[in-house]
């Protein structure tokens, strides 16, 4: 089969498409005929050697296909299920092995390049929405990279919960799209202070909550948008890593709340991943929430996939497609 193997972590170019054989099976595990891959940020990440991951390895977390065999110990899956997946690496190849236990059903009417776009970024954005911060009407909350994967879909849960939500962005053109997603405000970060923004959209108050993808960029600021007793939901770091500071600072600023969450620890149990899932794919099929799919590129093109979303060119998903 085809594959991106990395055998050096470095630049796009680190990507590289080749000949290799079909994953084997482990005990619990299915081979996923892969249909559609979704690309995300962490897929850089993993690249560069950020999080670094033991070598060589095939990219990418995220996936929509068709099983073609399971482990005999495997019994909630069935060879010729529609499945999509997202948090276990190896997604960038035409077949993916990948524990059953992770797999969820495609509903009817839902494509595989779809479920490839809304699983990783799609269940993120809904733990942010629901338990990391649970959102209540009348809540405000900035949301960083507003046109982004993640913050698209952010701002659609947000709305439909009836928070109001301040959406930063690079550019006009992005900001059109953050506003047709539904942001009651948005500020371009890179020209405007955003903190002041938030401070003027809640008549002085604050923020209930930041949800801040963007990082080394933004953390300060995030910190002081915020109400007291606010949370700091830094999810992300597109920007760089945060830098260590002293803790003490929480206080000064009101009494803040600061958590690194990630989707592993919210997706632990099976019945947590239907449930996330299950919405996601339910409001998908009942149109309330819209999937941008900005970008598709060929499996072999991913490091041309890895340039456009690290140079800030991409908005909403961007898919990579097997031959
Ligand atoms: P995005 O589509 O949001 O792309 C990243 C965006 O970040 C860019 O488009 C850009 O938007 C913004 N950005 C700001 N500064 C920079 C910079 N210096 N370099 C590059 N981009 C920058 O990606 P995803 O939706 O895939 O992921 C968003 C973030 O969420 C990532 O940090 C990712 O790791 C994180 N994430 C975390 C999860 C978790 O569970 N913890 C799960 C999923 C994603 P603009 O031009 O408008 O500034």
């Amino acid at each position: 089969m085809k594959a991106i193997i990395v055998q050096h972590p470095g630049g796009p170019d680190a990507l590289v498409h080749t000949e290799t054989n079909k994953p084997d099976l482990k005990p619990g595990e299915a081979l996923v005929r892969v249909e559609a891959i979704g690309l995300n940020y962490i897929d850089v990440y993993h690249r560069t050697g950020l999080y670094p991951l033991p070598r060589p390895f095939t990219p990418g977390m995220e996936a929509a296909g068709v099983v073609e065999a399971v482990a005999p110990d495997a019994t909630a899956i069935n060879v010729g299920d529609r499945v999509a997946y997202a948090m276990t690496v190896g997604a960038y190849a035409e077949y993916a092995a990948v524990p059953a236990a992770k797999l969820v059903r495609i509903p009817e009417g839902v494509t595989a390049g779809q479920a490839a776009a809304a699983m990783l970024q799609g269940m993120t954005a809904h733990y942010l929405t629901t338990s990391t911060y649970a959102l209540k009407a009348g809540d405000w909350a900035v949301v960083h990279a507003a046109a982004g994967g993640v913050g698209l879909l952010l701002i659609q849960m947000a709305k439909r919960i009836g928070a109001h939500v301040l959406g930063t962005v690079s550019t006009e053109a992005k900001a059109e799209l953050a506003r047709a997603a539904g942001a009651d405000e948005i500020v371009l970060y890179t020209e405007e202070d955003f903190e002041a923004a938030a401070r003027r959209a809640t008549s002085g108050r604050g923020v209930n909550v930041v949800y801040d993808s963007v990082g080394q960029s933004t953390f300060m600021k995030s910190l002081g948008a915020l109400a007291p007793r606010g949370m700091l939901a830094l999810f992300g770091q597109s920007s760089g890593p945060v830098a260590p500071f002293d803790p003490a600072l929480l206080a000064q600023k009101g009494s803040l709340f600061l958590t690194r969450p990630s989707l592993a620890h919210y997706t632990l149990t099976r019945e947590e991943l239907e449930w996330r899932a299950g919405d996601v794919f339910a409001w998908l099929k009942a149109g309330e929430l819209k999937l941008r799919i900005d970008r598709t590129y060929s499996l072999e093109e991913a490091a041309a996939a890895h340039r456009a979303l690290e140079g800030r060119e991409t908005t909403g998903k961007v898919l990579l497609i097997p031959q």
